[in-house]
């Protein structure tokens, strides 16, 4: 894609590494120096870009990247060859051999899938899953752990780890989260071998309960500097920084006279004198139309979309004319004034992980120091 168009996503390599850096910092204070750090960077790197942050990532010194599907870590294999990377999800069987030969680590989701793959006898890295609440994918039995571990014994795969997932983390309650941590300490026992990593923590987890971080801890909401949920916002023991920033430029200027109606269905009707400026963003973009109504930071200051948002633009009510080629800030601060993806998840009752996940390719990812 070229960069002509001035709607971005800047994500910055520097939040990025002071995020790691601070999860780093947190689990020395506990004791646990040697946690490994998995960058979790599926979902296009959660909306940021995944090369870009796979590159910022690396540079941060992550030891792990972990993603979804086994397509998201090929495309990354075809940029880095070294880091190792674990797909979370299940891959499907005939996977296998390209997994061998690129060095991804597989997820064992299932004993049935196991049975199936195993017809490839080859040495692939695997993590078995451990389903412990959130009845997604995931042994679910010890009878299941004792098959799967049979099976295992007589091939030729490598068992370099094993986690579990946690459904209710990003509670203030942690009563689920510890009786999820009591059932993967019963998998544990009846393993014939720890694996090397043993993981359970997603960001909340990670943050609010050190005394799980076993081997390695997964980062991925708060690697972008979010939070988890707001309800355990004010309780995070660091402070995160936020890594993206949605920008535009104002393309058209206009001042309306009384009751003009603005954009598709007229929904809109102007005052007398209202400046209107248009910005090159859209529905297409991830401006859901929901979203009419949020605020947007021009010179420093909030104005709100007005009208019907459009596949590819939409219009700002702004309180006097400003030039064409002004700066538009949707997500990110402009001076003291910020906007957050948290906040448009509040607008469209949603959470901010669907926020940066919804913006969609056609916004150019910029990695910026
Ligand atoms: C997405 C995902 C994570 C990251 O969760 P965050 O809440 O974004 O930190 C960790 N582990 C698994 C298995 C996931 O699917």
């Amino acid at each position: 894609m070229t960069g002509f168009r001035p709607t971005v996503l800047s994500v910055s390599k520097q939040a990025i590494q002071h995020n790691v850096e601070q999860v780093r910092m947190l689990y020395r204070q506990h004791h646990q120096p040697n946690v490994k750090i998995f960058a979790v960077v599926k979902a296009n790197g959660y909306g940021h870009g995944l090369l870009e942050v796979a590159e910022a990532a690396l540079a941060a010194q992550v030891d792990y990247l972990a993603v979804a599907t086994f397509d998201e870590a090929l495309s990354i294999r075809e940029k880095f060859e070294k880091i190792p990377i674990l797909v979370l999800g299940a891959s499907p069987v005939h996977a296998v051999p390209v997994a061998v030969e690129k060095e991804i680590t597989l997820t064992v989701p299932s004993l049935k899938w196991l049975e199936a793959a195993l017809i490839h006898q080859m040495p692939l890295k695997v993590h078995l899953k451990i389903d412990t609440g959130m009845n997604r994918i995931g042994l679910k039995t010890i009878d299941e752990l004792e098959e799967v571990q049979a099976l295992l014994q007589h091939s030729k795969w490598y068992v370099e780890g094993v986690f579990t997932h946690f459904s209710r983390a990003d509670e203030k309650d942690r009563t689920w989260t510890d009786q999820q941590v009591e059932r993967f300490e019963a998998f544990l026992q009846r393993l014939t071998k720890r694996p090397e990593i043993v993981h359970v923590s997603n960001s909340a987890a990670t943050l609010l309960y050190p005394e799980y971080g076993y081997d390695a801890v997964r980062l991925g909401i708060s690697l972008y500097g979010l939070s988890p949920s707001p309800e355990i916002a004010e309780l995070l023991p660091v402070s995160l920084q936020k890594v993206g920033m949605l920008e535009t430029e104002i393309v058209a200027m206009k001042r309306l006279g009384a009751d003009e109606p603005l954009s598709y269905g007229g929904k809109y009707l102007s005052k007398e004198g209202e400046w209107i400026a248009t910005l090159p963003i859209g529905y297409a973009d991830g401006l859901k139309r929901g979203l009419t109504g949020q605020e947007v930071l021009v010179d420093g200051k909030r104005a709100p979309i007005v009208g019907t948002i459009c596949m590819d633009q939409c219009l700002v009510l702004v309180p006097e004319t400003v030039k064409v080629g002004t700066k538009v800030t949707l997500i990110g601060h402009q001076g003291q004034t910020e906007v957050t993806a948290d906040e448009w998840a509040e607008k469209m009752q949603t959470i901010n992980y669907e926020i940066c996940t919804s913006l969609s390719q056609r916004v150019h990812r910029i990695l910026v120091e």
